[in-house]
């Protein structure tokens, strides 16, 4: 987790935003929306620590969330996917799902125990693995010769050969950050079959659950045959709701489970912030905002994509999140990196290079080696503008 000083190694994201910030570079680095959530959720933020508010949001909550917002967690739960959820034991609130995922690895791996991935990965769990001293293995998602310009998809047999009876957690991610990849069902029947096979649990990271496009559907894992008791299932309100900034997550799952990360989350931060909670609770009860902002969302990746497309990028169409994988090899670029640095000189416009997302030296960071992951959650001038800028590197 150090530098090769000894320093504490920025994250990409905090990098790539620095760089934007110092060369004035239009930033489609690191994954975050220029237009705030809605304004009553935000008002109900404001009222809930209003100096003449009746309210305790200013005092410590209870440890597993306010009661509001567990009941509001499982109501979405139940509203979106049948997942029926015991608020009282079923549901945990973070601090993000960064905390969820975090107290969740720490819970339930350690030495002696595999951690399974997809990659490329977020960050973080390479980071909690690390942390908690399990072995990171991972399974790629490729792209599909036969289909360019194919979201990239996961690759059954690696699947197969990393899930052994040395693993403890087989984490997933859907809809994928950073390649935009929605797992389809086969594949999460296949997760699920070699989590059963080898008595692993599932903890997937469904943060983008409501950005999915055109024909694309999200399917939980946890409504797989037989899945429920082996799942943890971690999602936030930042994405769907535009609220990065307010960093409340949840993990929901099996009770027994549940109280392991619970055990754990009363060291990370004892509980989580008081006043966000009960504004939470009243944004997941709408389902309007995320549905028109995934419409929206569609509209912005092909204005993306097609200025990519058009500058001599190959694009890897996304169906979910707000990012999208162009790979610099046609335009002459081998080293995503090297471009990343770059491309404020070369066109004003700052990326994220998906070695970022890799084990340095694996497969999957050859195959991505000359990849940039760009964000699409920008205002659409400012994407034109990108559009234009990106134009001049042919
Ligand atoms: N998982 C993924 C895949 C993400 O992209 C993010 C983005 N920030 C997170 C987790 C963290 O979410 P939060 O801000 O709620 O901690
Ligand atoms: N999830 C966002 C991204 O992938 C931001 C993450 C972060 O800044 N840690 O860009």
């Amino acid at each position: 987790l150090l530098a090769p000083d000894g320093t504490v190694a920025a994250t990409v994201f905090a990098e790539m935003s620095a760089l934007a910030a110092r060369t004035g570079a239009i930033n489609l680095g690191q994954g975050f929306p220029d237009v705030d959530g809605p304004s009553w959720v935000r008002r109900a933020a404001v009222d809930a620590i209003a100096p003449d508010a009746e309210s305790g949001a200013n005092q410590y909550p209870p440890g597993p969330g306010v009661p509001t917002l567990l009941d509001a967690v499982a109501a979405h739960q139940d509203r979106h996917y049948g997942i029926r959820l015991d608020p009282a034991t079923q549901v945990l609130v973070t601090t993000g799902a960064t905390e969820a995922l975090a107290a969740t690895v720490l819970a339930l791996a350690g030495p002696g125990d595999d951690v399974v991935t997809l990659e490329p990965f977020y960050d973080a769990y390479a980071a909690c693995i690390a942390l908690a001293g399990a072995r990171h293995l991972t399974v790629p998602l490729v792209r599909d010769p036969a289909r360019p310009g194919a979201p990239l998809r996961l690759d059954l047999d690696a699947l197969r050969a990393a899930v052994t009876d040395r693993t403890r957690i087989v984490l997933v991610n859907t809809p994928h950050n950073p390649t935009g990849t929605v797992l389809t069902r086969p594949e999460l029947e296949a997760v699920a079959d070699a989590a059963r096979r080898h008595d692993a649990i599932v903890l997937t990271d469904e943060v983008y659950e409501h950005l999915v496009f055109d024909d694309a559907v999200h399917v939980p894992v946890a409504t797989l045959p037989g899945m429920a008791e082996r799942t943890l299932t971690v999602s936030s309100v930042g994405k769907s709701w535009s609220l990065t900034g307010w960093k409340v997550g949840w993990v929901t799952g099996p009770a027994e489970l549940l109280t392991a990360v619970r055990t754990v989350k009363q060291f990370l931060t004892y509980v989580s912030g008081a006043p966000f909670q009960p504004a939470v609770a009243r944004a997941l009860g709408d389902d309007t905002f995320p549905r028109e902002l995934a419409a929206s969302l569609a509209a912005r990746r092909d204005l993306l994509c097609e200025g990519l497309d058009a500058a001599g990028f190959a694009v890897s169409r996304p169906r979910g999140t707000y990012f999208v994988v162009a790979d610099g090899s046609p335009l002459g670029f081998d080293d995503g990196a090297d471009l990343c640095r770059r491309l404020p000189a070369l066109a004003g416009v700052v990326g994220v290079p998906m070695s970022a997302f890799c084990t340095p030296g694996s497969p999957t960071a050859v195959a991505l080696r000359s990849s940039v992951r760009f964000t699409f959650v920008k205002k659409e001038p400012v994407l034109r503008e990108a559009v234009r800028r990106l134009a001049a590197l042919r």
